[in-house]
């Protein structure tokens, strides 16, 4: 029976280990997000300003950093787009 009880802990710490890893890996991927434009490539500074004009891009799990000025380049073809489809 003690043989039993020490196997059964160890597998809930495998469990508890699993699911700390997990959590880690997830706020790895959060932190580890692009430190450039993902079409220009234009180094992303940490600001006041920054924070507010870069556009972050979350889909499928990937981030995606885009400048102010690509992301005005994108809405303008989105919008011409658009326009093309109605
Ligand atoms: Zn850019």
């Amino acid at each position: 029976m003690k043989k039993l009880r020490k196997v059964d802990t160890m597998k809930r710490k495998k469990q508890r280990k699993d699911a700390q890893k997990a959590l880690e890996r997830k706020a790895a991927s959060l932190l580890n997000h692009p430190k450039e434009c993902c079409i220009c490539g234009l180094q992303f500074e940490r600001t006041k300003e920054t924070v507010k004009t870069w556009q972050i891009i979350i889909r499928e799990e990937r981030v995606r950093l885009t400048c102010p000025n690509c992301w005005g380049t994108i809405s303008e073809v989105l919008k011409n787009s658009n326009v093309k489809n109605s």
